[in-house]
């Protein structure tokens, strides 16, 4: 549920974020998020159809996870049920094994139903789930019209309702202090948790606006930085995965 610039090298797919909220998180690969259509986002190239594929290369991402926060964040491009049911299995017996008590997941807001019964498969276990849905913006216009994000919801009480965590991007023509704070005031309201997410350079024409960025890591950043509620990521890559290997 994040933008992404393809790289050509293997990505880094494992990570330990020591920060806020310390956790390990997995970058794991899927056939591919269904919608696709968001205007900013090129993370959905990171897809294979070919399903045993995928799970080989997860198994061996899932296998690096120690346990050493007893929590993990797993993403991947679309939503949590992209995945194949093998890598569900891994995912769940990883956190059996390593004491993981819980996973993060993102998910689009088409599959909004299929939260409750996800949530359940895990609770059984001993494993809280957290939902973390890309809402990018409040702004119905912009993240409708402009972004193409496909959720035509605009109450934060209604989305906040079934997910726990949310994203916002920012960075983009047209947002403004004013815009991006209501964005974030919004979000610490209706979620435990946020993450902004600043627009990058990358293979899609949506492009980063320098101006945007500077009023934010001048006039918001300050403000939010040691919120122990908010990940702020200026680059997508600054959660430890997505960069390329040197493997
Ligand atoms: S839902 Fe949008 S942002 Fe997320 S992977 Fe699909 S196209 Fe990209």
């Amino acid at each position: 549920m994040k933008e992404n610039t393809q790289t050509q090298n293997a990505p880094i797919r494992y990570s330990v974020i020591t920060g806020k909220n310390p956790r390990e998180i997995v970058m794991l690969r899927t056939s591919g998020c269904k919608w696709k259509r968001c205007r900013f986002c090129d993370y959905h190239f990171d897809s294979s159809p070919d399903e045993n594929a995928n799970y080989a290369l997860n198994r061996q991402e899932l296998e690096k996870v120690t346990g050493i926060y007893g929590k993990l964040e797993v993403i991947n491009s679309g939503s949590f049920c992209d995945l194949d049911e093998n890598t569900i299995r891994k995912i769940i017996e990883v956190c059996e094994d390593k004491k993981i008590t819980q996973v993060h997941f993102e998910c689009h807001w088409l599959y909004r139903d299929q939260v409750p019964a996800f949530r359940k498969r895990f609770q059984e276990k001993g494993i809280d789930l957290k939902i973390k849905i890309g809402v990018e913006t409040f702004d119905h216009h912009m993240r409708q019209d402009i972004m193409r994000k496909g959720m035509p919801e605009d109450d934060p009480a209604v989305i906040g309702a079934i997910f726990n965590e949310a994203c916002f991007l920012f960075g983009l023509t047209g947002q403004t202090k004013q815009s991006m704070e209501r964005d974030i005031e919004l979000g610490l309201a209706h979620f435990e948790r946020i993450c902004l997410n600043i627009m990058v350079e990358n293979s899609t024409d949506m492009k980063p606006d320098e101006d945007v960025i500077r009023i934010f890591a001048q006039e918001i950043y300050p403000k939010y930085q040691d919120n122990p509620r908010v990940d702020i990521l200026f680059h997508n890559t600054d959660f430890g995965v997505g960069g390329e290997s040197n493997d």
